[in-house]
């Protein structure tokens, strides 16, 4: 039975907004087409073996689970360089995404540096930007949620994902979403994003399953369930920027609070 191997980045640190439901996803398509799917999850220290591997999926995280997943994933940028070269899929996700970018500023002014696969770099900020968001792209429409304080701005020539049709995207301002280099896939979408937009599901698979055994087709499945559910979220109003407010409560109501228990 043919197999394909799924690099999962992180799945400790960086997997947040049901972002593991997008390897369910993959592992599930495949299987109904009668293929095997194997994840390997990549974490801090462990040695993979990329080569392999046939596509890679980073999720999002809170800015401190980058900070612990950024060094490991430098080591590994060369490797992953050659693979984006190679023409290996991935799909990266939020914060995944930003790391993959050039440079990653947390939203509390660390500085990261990424492994630059996409031509981008991200600032956090005080304001997130939260809701569900619907993107025009060479997919088709996209639908998802997003959740981020970190502001995304392309380099000059550097391919965007999609139009944002609704929602804010890399920045709230340039109406573009995501980026993409050879079949690296960046974006900022969650939900988890592959459920509800089955296009792009099965063209992270074709892509895969076309470069180790020649496939040239999937066989249909029918989506009508998932194409519902990206209808519902595409419905749903759009979010709105929240600004960061502390999240300390003011110690003499703390104590108060512990007094009373
Ligand atoms: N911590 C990053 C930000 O806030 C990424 C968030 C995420 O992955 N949802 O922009």
């Amino acid at each position: 039975m043919r197999s394909l191997r799924i690099a999962h980045l992180y799945p400790r640190d960086l997997n947040v907004y049901g972002d593991l439901g997008n390897v369910i996803t993959l592992v599930k398509r495949l299987e109904w087409r009668g293929y095997r799917a194997e994840v390997l999850p990549v974490e801090a220290g462990r040695p993979v073996d990329f080569s392999s591997v046939d596509l890679v999926f980073g999720g999002g995280g809170q800015d401190s689970g980058q900070l612990v997943s950024a060094g490991d994933l430098l080591e590994r940028g060369p490797e992953l360089h050659r693979m984006v070269d190679d023409g290996v899929p991935m799909l990266l996700v939020c914060g995944s995404y930003q790391l993959f970018g050039r440079e990653f500023t947390t939203s509390d002014g660390r500085h990261v540096p990424g492994l630059g696969i996409f031509r981008s770099a991200t600032v956090g900020g005080p304001h997130r930007m939260i809701g569900n968001i619907v993107l025009e792209s060479p997919f088709g429409r996209l639908v998802g949620f997003e959740n981020h304080s970190g502001r995304t701005v392309l380099d000059p020539g550097q391919e965007a994902l999609g139009t944002v049709v609704q929602g804010f995207g890399n920045n709230g301002s340039s109406g573009e979403e995501g980026a993409v280099t050879g079949n690296a896939i960046g974006t900022y979408l969650h939900g988890p994003v592959l459920p509800k937009n089955p296009v792009l599901a099965d063209h992270l698979l074709l892509t895969a399953l076309r470069r180790r055994y020649g496939v040239e087709e999937l066989r249909p499945l029918n989506d009508e369930l998932e194409l519902r559910a990206a209808n519902v979220a595409a419905s749903r109003p759009q979010g709105r920027a929240a600004t960061l407010r502390p999240r300390h409560r003011p110690l003499h109501r703390i104590v108060a609070a512990l007094r009373s228990l």
